[in-house]
């Protein structure tokens, strides 16, 4: 899949939060965004599945321009898989049950080809043990895969990850992280807000920086992470590196 933003500007109020982006995530490429907290990283990701309506730009998907109408919404989030920071899973399902949902309830799948789907997911992800628990029972990097495992379920074109990691203790930052570098050799197109650095050195094929509502500059992470050209990157990188 192929996602193009173009010009795309957002305020909350007064607040102008994205001040003019344009980004395309090619297909099958991997794209992580970095920036401060505040700069409106978490807005950009939430504009590409319609979770928030710009109110200037454009966004289209295969080159086709995605109306902020019900019919358009409803078909974009079918296709675009979004991964947060806390995991959202429905507590009072199965693992298997929370991977099934959007497959049997949105696309109207039989159940038994749900779970075959579901477990072949779960194996995926290193859960193949976990398929009958309940959330609860589970570490924040299970309930985290898990919640990958459930995008995965409806079989996105784009996978969107808003730090997923940065509510986990960090012994349990990497399996969550293999998984998205797994999926990443897979070819599945991303757009990756992360601090892990070794993520994007490992995944990424190019970054880009955002400060205040802009991208600021971006390019392949070999050159972002040891020759950025502006000095709000290598300010920002001497924080979390
Ligand atoms: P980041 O993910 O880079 O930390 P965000 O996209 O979450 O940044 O936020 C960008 C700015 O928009 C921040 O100033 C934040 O307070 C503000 N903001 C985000 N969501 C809302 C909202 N729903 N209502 C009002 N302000 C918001
Ligand atoms: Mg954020």
């Amino acid at each position: 899949m192929v996602v193009e933003l173009k010009n795309i500007h957002k305020w909350f109020g007064d607040l102008h939060v994205l001040k003019g982006i344009d980004l395309t995530i090619r297909e099958n490429e991997v794209v992580v965004i970095i920036g401060p907290s505040g700069s409106g990283k978490s807005t950009l990701l939430r504009c590409i599945n319609f979770l928030e309506i710009p109110q200037k730009g454009s966004i289209s998907m295969n080159g086709r321009v995605i109306h902020a109408k019900k019919h358009d919404i409803n078909a974009v989030r079918r296709d675009v898989g979004m991964v947060f920071q806390h995991f959202h899973l429905f507590p009072h399902k199965t693992v298997l049950g929370n991977v099934i949902e959007g497959p049997t309830q949105v696309k109207g799948i039989p159940k038994a080809k749900a779970e075959k789907e579901g477990l072949e997911l779960l194996e995926k992800v290193g859960l193949s043990d976990k398929a009958e628990a309940y959330p609860s029972m589970l570490s924040g990097g299970q309930k985290q895969r898990v919640a990958i495992a459930r995008a995965l379920s409806m079989n996105p074109g784009v996978m969107l990850f808003d730090e997923p990691t940065s509510a986990l203790d960090p012994e349990l930052v990497g399996e969550v992280i293999n998984v998205m570098a797994d999926l990443a050799k897979d070819g599945m197109t991303m757009a990756v807000v992360t601090h892990e650095i070794w993520f994007a050195k490992e995944a990424a094929h190019r970054v880009v920086v955002m400060d205040e509502g802009q991208i600021i500059e971006e390019g392949p992470p070999e050159v972002i992470f040891s020759d950025p050209k502006e000095e709000r990157t290598r300010q920002f990188l001497q924080q979390v590196m």
